[in-house]
């Protein structure tokens, strides 16, 4: 049976190696590795692909990257302890990318977070955090009188990104943030990760972007969001709204002939597809998903699913 890791050898040939789960041992030299959480662009949920979310493991340090619904449950499917997440960083504020985010903080709490988490966002992001506190505070203030735990407020620290550059730099990783229009969102940011086994770099939901192939240049993996136009009208068709979605999409989103465009610019060694729109018609095969990248970048595509994983070096 081809289960989702040998599925991804097969899809990097032997260059890019498979990691397994791994036993959490902060700063130990265990390397670089991407978990794609979920996989499925925008908000509905179904019973398929999750939606968005993404894991950047590096020497043991999980970076959660977006938070849509299922990014707490897709950690634990993936053996990642939720207490042992360090960093969040959201994209942007469309839900589909942070409607978990405070019930993920929450979530490791509730698995006996003691250490703080810091998280990273467009503007807006302090304000959602202080919201998430009022919003439960009766259960927070309850198990802290009842259980004994401690007041968790303290632990997740927010932090609105206003502008490109640097946002955050430990040890091991640099993440730099670089905005991209997303229309009709103006905040909202692409992420490049540059760890000791390579750089990695995520689209967030993007309209065509050549200045994203400038930020992402020479990087080892490009984590990409795309657009198979022929789906397009099958997924309004089931839509009361349409028309206005139909233009949303082609608007703020990337088409597979254009993300072809932008990995070959970039010159990537490895382009990972995900954030799919759309994400849950059955009709969509791999092959269409890569048939128009191909047309403009020669290089090693990924069609991600969720739980997939991909080490670095590549
Ligand atoms: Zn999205
Ligand atoms: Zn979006």
């Amino acid at each position: 049976m081809i289960n989702r890791r040998t599925m991804l050898s097969l899809a990097l040939g032997t260059a890019g190696a498979v990691a397994a789960p791994s036993v959490f041992a902060q700063g130990a030299k265990t390397g670089t590795r991407i978990v794609f959480l979920g996989t499925k662009g925008g908000p509905r949920v179904g019973i398929g692909a999750s939606n968005p979310a993404n894991l950047v493991v590096v020497n043991g340090t999980p970076f959660v990257i977006d938070c849509g619904m299922g990014v707490s449950r897709q950690l634990v499917s993936a053996g990642v302890p939720i207490p042992s997440v360090k960093y969040i960083l959201i994209s942007h504020h469309h839900s589909d990318h942070n409607l978990e985010y405070g019930n993920l903080f929450y979530n490791a709490w509730a698995a006996g977070l003691s250490t703080p988490i810091q998280s990273f966002g467009p503007k807006g992001l302090e304000a959602m955090t202080r919201g998430f506190w009022a919003t439960n505070k009766f259960d927070v203030d309850t198990r802290i009188e009842d259980e004994g735990r401690p007041d968790p407020r303290p632990l997740l620290i927010a932090k609105d990104i206003d502008d490109d550059g640097v946002v955050l730099k430990t040890a091991d990783v640099t993440v730099t943030a670089f905005r991209t229009p997303h229309p009709p969102i103006t905040d909202n940011f692409a992420y490049k990760f540059e760890t000791p086994d390579g750089t990695i770099v995520f689209s967030s939901d993007t309209a065509y972007n050549p200045k994203l192939a400038e930020f992402a240049r020479g990087a080892d993996v490009l984590v990409h969001e795309c657009l198979y136009v022929p789906a397009v009208d099958r997924l309004v068709a089931k839509t009361k709204n349409g028309s206005t979605l139909k233009k949303h999409l082609l608007d703020s989103h990337t088409t597979t002939e254009d993300v072809g465009r932008i990995a070959a610019a970039a010159g990537v060694k490895v382009l990972v597809l995900s954030h799919f729109v759309p994400g849950d018609d059955p009709e969509v095969t791999d092959d269409d998903w890569t048939r128009d990248v191909k047309k403009n970048y020669s290089g090693r595509i990924v069609v991600a699913k969720d739980l997939m994983e991909l080490k670095l070096p590549v």
